[in-house]
């Protein structure tokens, strides 16, 4: 049994305490098995926290394992993030990394084993006749001219096979199963094929390569893997899964379940579009904060707990659904909301002038970094007497529900003084440069002694002390809710999905802050240090608004 009260409940934890209670497994030991061919994603996210989330719930094992058998596509540089990532999300795996590649000596010798037992044949057939011979799901496939040499030829052929004396595409190597059967990945489904490609673990060692029906099943039988979770697009690859486990002398027998995989709205989740994303230079890396990958979201600001609590929000089902994009920016946004400080920035200024405030003096204000928690304590911000607003922040004339800065009314500044809007400056095309202000000295942390009621409260920036800093506003990636579903998904990407200002001022308490660590502007959302911050300019990413702005 699971040992705490607040594991999550779904089918596969159903399965594994049914396997526990009738002694099929004594433990569990599970395995997050990443192909190194990109970041990882927040679909990756919820098979971690699923995968690891196990072992912790059952003290049982999970191992990070490398599925490396397609050496054109990988890359030691997505062997590092991935572990970074896993890492970053608060997972440890048991032991050292696993690779795929690490059993390629194995591999073959199963290989042989089958083709020994007369249970997989060298095929010469062209593509083309492969596709030909394999029928439809229709019509059954026709047998391969090749499946009925002999063991001793098979044998000899892959031994020249693995030697390079054939070329690539000339050959493969199948496994002989059923032509006829209503599941096309059973019908002789290749096992091995020839790739002239250096391995990123083994270098030029091989020149065949197994294929992931092959190698999956084998790896989690010699990792001791007790329940292998796939995404369902493998369903009907399990038939495979169990027949090469049936039909080689291996003696531990994983089995393989089935869970939808996460897709999310507004973005794509798989690797390839991801890639071409990054390579056509549409967004600035696979780290860029518009990304779902988990380095894009750690880079905007998401916390671990964040995108933990999102995998655990949407559960794991065998139903293939969307998520809006509002579940997982509900979850940062709680988080922030109850452990991020809060500071001041402005993000579009226009100066004020408090006309009877003292010349050159500056005032070290004591202001709450937290509004419910005091734990967060108090922070220093200057006062000054040239300050900056949010343009939209000030009118010249306005109804009642206007809570903010009006001619001729008054509003308070954030942990300041009332102050009274008296007179505006302006350019020559009517836009406003300068407000002239006169501040109340009385109303430093209290209301204004004759009674008077200032309801508006809004924030402010030292426009003498304060930091010059780029922001960058970020919307969905695309327009449309799947677009994967396009024929073309690049074209329908969001051309608003980044909005960069190049204006903002910024309390000088922010200069402290390291990249990643968000905090909330007040009133305007939640922001983080970018890693392209320099001495001169800092640079915020916005990594959610304070409300649900896609709602509706
Ligand atoms: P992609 O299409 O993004 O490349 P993949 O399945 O090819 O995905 P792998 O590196 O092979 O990526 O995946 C590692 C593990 O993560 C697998 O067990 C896979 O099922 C799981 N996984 C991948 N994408 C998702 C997703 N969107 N939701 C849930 N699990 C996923
Ligand atoms: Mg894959």
């Amino acid at each position: 049994m699971a040992d705490n009260d607040n594991r999550p409940s779904n089918f596969i934890y159903n399965i594994i305490d049914k396997d526990l209670a009738d002694g099929k497994y004594q433990t569990t030991h599970t395995r997050f098995p990443p192909e190194p061919n990109g970041f990882l994603h927040i679909g990756h996210a919820k098979s971690i926290c699923l995968n690891f989330g196990i072992a912790q719930d059952y003290q049982g094992q999970c191992n990070l394992r490398f599925d490396d058998t397609n050496p054109e596509k990988e890359d030691i540089d997505y062997v590092h993030s991935i572990q970074e990532d896993v890492k970053w999300l608060g997972f440890e795996w048991d032991g050292e990394i696993c690779y795929s590649s690490n059993y390629f000596d194995q591999l073959y010798a199963y290989a042989v084993e089958l083709i020994e037992n007369g249970k997989a044949y060298v095929c010469f057939l062209s593509p083309d006749e492969a596709r030909e011979y394999r029928g439809t799901l229709k019509e059954p496939g026709k047998n391969s001219p090749y499946r009925d040499t002999s063991v001793e030829e098979n044998l000899a052929l892959f031994e020249k096979m693995r030697a390079g004396e054939f070329k690539e595409g000339e050959c493969v190597l199948r496994a002989k199963i059923d032509m006829a059967s209503s599941f096309m990945c059973m019908r002789d489904p290749i096992i091995y094929r020839i790739r002239f490609t250096h391995h990123h673990q083994t270098g030029d060692k091989w020149c065949i390569y197994p294929m992931y029906d092959f190698t999956h099943c084998i790896s989690d039988a010699i990792e001791n893997i007790s329940h292998s979770l796939c995404t369902l697009e493998f369903q009907d690859n399990r038939r495979v899964y169990d027949w090469i486990l049936d039909n080689i002398s291996i003696e531990a027998r994983p089995h393989q379940y089935e869970f939808s995989r996460l897709n999310l709205e507004y973005t794509v989740m798989s690797k390839r579009k991801l890639n071409t994303l990054v390579v056509d230079n549409h967004v600035a890396g696979w780290d860029d904060p518009r990304m779902p990958t988990i380095a894009g979201l750690r880079r905007r600001g998401f916390t671990p707990a964040s995108v933990v609590e999102f995998c655990k929000r949407i559960g794991v089902t065998k139903v293939d659904n969307m998520v809006e994009m509002g579940m997982l920016e509900a979850c940062i946004r709680d988080d922030l909301n109850a452990n991020s400080a809060r500071r001041m920035a402005v993000l579009d200024p226009v100066k004020i002038v408090i006309e009877n405030y003292p010349e050159g003096q500056v005032e070290e204000l004591q202001v709450a970094n937290h509004p419910q928690n005091e734990e967060f304590g108090k922070r220093t911000v200057p006062f000054s007497k040239e300050l900056y607003i949010e343009r939209e922040d000030f009118r010249e004339s306005a109804n009642n529900k206007f809570k903010r800065l009006v001619l001729d009314k008054e509003v308070r500044l954030r942990g300041a003084y009332v102050i009274k809007a008296e007179r505006v400056e302006k350019d020559e095309n009517g836009e406003i440069t300068t407000i002239f202000c006169s501040y109340d000295d009385e109303t430093l942390g209290k209301n204004p002694s004759d009674g008077r009621k200032v309801k508006g409260v809004i924030h402010w920036v030292s426009a003498e002390k304060g930091i010059k800093a780029e922001v960058r506003l970020y919307d969905r990636l695309f327009k449309v809710p799947n677009p994967a579903a396009e024929e073309d998904f690049a074209a329908s990407l969001n051309p608003e999905s980044l909005v960069t200002l190049t204006d903002a001022v910024v309390e000088p308490a922010l200069i402290e802050l390291e990249a990643g660590n968000a905090v909330q502007f007040e009133r305007m959302g939640y922001f983080c240090p970018d890693v392209d911050s320099t001495a001169d300019k800092p640079v915020f990413n916005r990594t959610v608004t304070l409300r649900d702005t896609w709602a509706g």
